[in-house]
């Protein structure tokens, strides 16, 4: 079995493996990873001091319980990458989802791109049945974005802009349409927008006029603006299109350093921004949505490469990729 490292640099290698368990640490066998704009970051980031597997999205199956009494051998599971840090203010008031320092498996530590998995018993969650390995790798993404839809404070009667150049976007569609909120989706690729009509109350391309966005949303402007693209054009385009007291959400990877992961609140003119980080995803709660989510999710193309062919072929221009661990 084979494990993936990032050494930086567009610089991967998949290699053979061998170190032994402590025998009854929980185990899992990994069998697919979905690779996203944060791995990507990683991949091509600057030369790392050490090499990192990658891998905070993945479903595997259970090869040895451990301590985990909810589990069988047999079961598929589901990585919730997020660790709190436990001992913030948020920890300390029992809110770990709201961690200011909370380190992510695949990106802070070592991933699930690998054969098999031990220890992190907190980390897996069960998958129930009637939930595909496939559907569930992009559960992990649904929750982010649920994550970053709250932190805006959505109303029940709020509309949401959702700025994407990669299919993540589609996740953001199908959260937001599961929190009953007014959808525009704005996408310059037409294949991603076409899937997006049969979900959204609005699909537009990029660049539109301010004052159309202002006519869809009965002269208003969106009341929250999702920004997955990190562009600062975006960023630009969403701070004249909010309306009044509008709530700009940025989640990108790209805006780690200048906004995500340091600002909390800002605001420009009257509209406010906030950042999301990776917090624990409580995955239990996000179940019934991710099946409300699956007719659009299922349709969401992403290219899958086996594990040993990803050092040569790397993203190939993919913004979303999923690896077979097999
Ligand atoms: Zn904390």
């Amino acid at each position: 079995m084979k494990t993936l490292y990032f050494h930086g640099r567009e610089n991967a290698t998949a290699e053979d493996k061998s170190d032994g368990p402590a025998r009854d640490a929980l185990t899992v066998k990994i069998e697919k990873v979905l690779l996203d704009g944060w791995d990507r970051e990683l991949y091509g980031g600057a030369a790392r001091p050490g090499p990192l597997v990658p891998g905070h999205w993945a479903v595997g199956e259970v090869v040895r319980p451990g301590g985990r009494a909810d589990l069988r051998t047999g079961d598929r599971v589901v990585l919730d990458p997020a660790a709190a840090c436990g001992d913030c203010v948020a920890c300390a008031a029992n809110a770990p989802e709201k961690c200011e320092r909370p380190r992510v498996m695949g990106l802070d530590f070592d991933g699930a791109a690998t054969g098999l998995v031990f220890g992190h018993e907190n980390h897996w969650q069960l998958l129930p049945r009637s939930i595909t390995s496939g559907d569930a790798l992009g559960l992990g993404i649904l929750a982010f974005y649920r994550q970053a839809l709250l932190r805006a404070k959505p109303l029940p009667q709020d509309s949401v802009l959702i700025f994407t150049d990669n299919a993540s976007g589609l996740y953001a569609l199908a959260t937001a349409k599961t929190q009953g909120l007014f959808c525009i989706y704005c996408d310059a690729d037409a294949d991603r927008r076409a899937l997006a009509k049969q979900f959204s109350d609005a699909v537009v391309e990029r660049y539109l006029p301010v004052e159309t966005l202002r006519e869809i949303t009965g002269g208003e402007g969106p009341n929250i603006a999702m920004d997955l693209t990190g562009d600062e054009d975006f960023l630009a385009d969403a701070v004249q299109m909010v309306s009044q007291a509008g709530r700009i959400v940025l989640t990108h990877g790209g805006w780690q350093t200048s906004a995500a992961y340091h600002v909390r609140t800002l605001s420009i003119k009257e509209a406010e921004i906030v950042g999301v980080r990776l917090g624990r995803l409580h995955y239990g709660s996000m179940m019934e949505q991710l099946e409300e989510c699956a007719p659009l999710l299922s349709r969401v193309k992403v290219p899958t490469v086996p594990i040993g062919e990803f050092a040569t072929v790397g993203f190939a221009g993919s913004p979303l990729l999923i690896l077979d661990m097999h």
